[in-house]
């Protein structure tokens, strides 16, 4: 049992003791000497790209979410450009996302020349709301992106049925919930495409990473062209099949996207661990639960109980009318204790870019209020138990400094 003893304490940012020495940040891969073999032993092997690991990696992927095909990319952002590219947005299309999430769910419909309408998120979950998606859809509508907000997969099957009554693709950004649970039903085999990350704080790692899973045969043969110039050598696709064994054809504006032998061995390596990782990351939110339940001035993340969360992140909630502070003292004075919280995320509509486009504060005032409300805690699976206890203390001690007197 630990205890509590610095609870009370004067606060780091005011010249007293840190609860940690060491900086603790809020999420880092896990790697070990079997993924450090499995690089090495790809460097020395005679493909350093386009080799047999690459298709290996995406079979486990394809596998491991109970889809039919899996298409790597050099990163989850080209991944998520090649869906909108091969859901067919163009000029004068509009997709609707969430503002709660990292630019990119919106960046890659920019990528194609579509239009990103944003729908507000439900204050309980921070997911997109359906009845907001409702809403924006119009005769333009083509695409939807829900981003499964901190690992809770957003509301599938309503998000589906709408899709399916108006004709749209669904690509669910999928970065923070690799191995998540919807009602029975691993996220990658429900919407049409589904996209995952591998950067170094997701749940495995290649370095750069994405990949997008989909049972869609066309999807497919989309997602391969564009990832590879928009060439191909397929005899089933090319224009004249009579030019002789080297012709190759470019038949769409592709982009050079694809990962590498090395990475994808990597990938192998983190994926046959996946199951430590999530337990582990279960375990921490666990006890951050149950350390912060009840506690005056925070709110613990809402989870509903049709679905598991894959717990990429832990978002804490400030309540505001209970601190005699903002989140931006706490954010500081937790860096001070040498916790590495963070923000997640900044509405993607409030960014300078988006703001010359035209996107006006007000559009989402849900995301936008929450904004001001929420905190990430580390969360990561290396974490041992004794930097969760620190954390736990951290967040107790400033909160017990700030809280209001009543
Ligand atoms: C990480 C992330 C991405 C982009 O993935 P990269 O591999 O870093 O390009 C997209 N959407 C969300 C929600 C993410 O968290």
């Amino acid at each position: 049992m630990i205890v509590d003893t610095s609870d009370k304490g004067t606060l780091a940012i005011f010249g007293g003791k840190p609860v940690r020495e060491t900086y603790l940040p809020y999420g880092k891969q896990s790697i070990d000497d079997e993924d450090v073999q499995m690089v090495i032993s790809t460097l020395r092997s005679p493909f350093l790209t386009q080799g047999p690991r690459i298709k290996a990696f995406e079979d486990e992927v394809a596998r491991f979410t109970g889809s039919k095909y899996a298409v790597s990319f050099c990163n989850g952002t080209a991944a998520l450009h090649g869906a909108a590219f091969a859901a067919g947005i163009t000029m004068g299309d509009e997709v609707i996302t969430t503002p709660m999430t990292f630019a990119a769910s919106a960046n890659c419909v920019l990528y194609c020349g579509g239009t990103v309408v944003f729908a507000d998120v439900d204050s309980n979950t921070l997911n997109i709301d359906i009845n907001e998606i409702k809403q924006k859809r119009t005769d333009r509508t083509k695409a939807i992106i829900p981003v499964d907000y901190t690992g809770q997969p957003a509301d599938l099957d309503e998000i589906m049925d709408f899709a399916r009554d108006h004709g749209l693709v669904v690509i669910e950004d999928s970065a923070h919930s690799l191995g998540a649970m919807y009602k029975g039903k691993k996220v990658g085999s429900i919407a049409d495409m589904t996209m995952f990350s591998f950067h170094p704080v997701k749940h495995i790692t290649t370095g750069e990473g994405g990949i997008i899973t989909t049972d869609s045969d066309e999807f497919f043969e989309r997602l391969i062209l564009f990832r590879t110039h928009g060439i191909t050598r397929d005899l089933n696709l090319l224009e004249k099949t009579t030019e002789g064994p080297w012709y190759y054809e470019m038949l769409e504006l592709g982009f050079n996207y694809r990962i590498t032998d090395i990475q994808a061995a990597l990938g192998l390596s983190q994926l046959s661990k996946i199951d430590s990782f999530l337990e582990r990351r279960k375990a921490i939110a666990k006890r951050y639960n149950e350390a912060f339940e009840g506690l005056e001035g925070i709110i613990i993340p809402y989870q509903k109980d049709d679905r598991i969360s894959s717990w990429h992140l832990y978002v804490l909630r400030l309540n505001l009318h209970h601190l005699r502070a903002g989140r931006r003292e706490i954010f500081e004075a937790l860096h001070q204790e040498n916790i590495g919280v963070n923000v997640h995320y900044i509405p993607v509509h409030l960014h300078p870019y988006y703001q010359r486009l035209g996107y006006r504060k007000g559009i989402a005032p849900v995301a936008e209020a929450e904004y001001g409300t929420i905190l990430t805690i580390p969360l990561f699976p290396t974490m041992s138990d004794q930097d969760a206890s620190d954390v736990i203390i951290a967040v107790k001690k400033v909160l017990n400094h700030y809280r209001a007197a009543r």
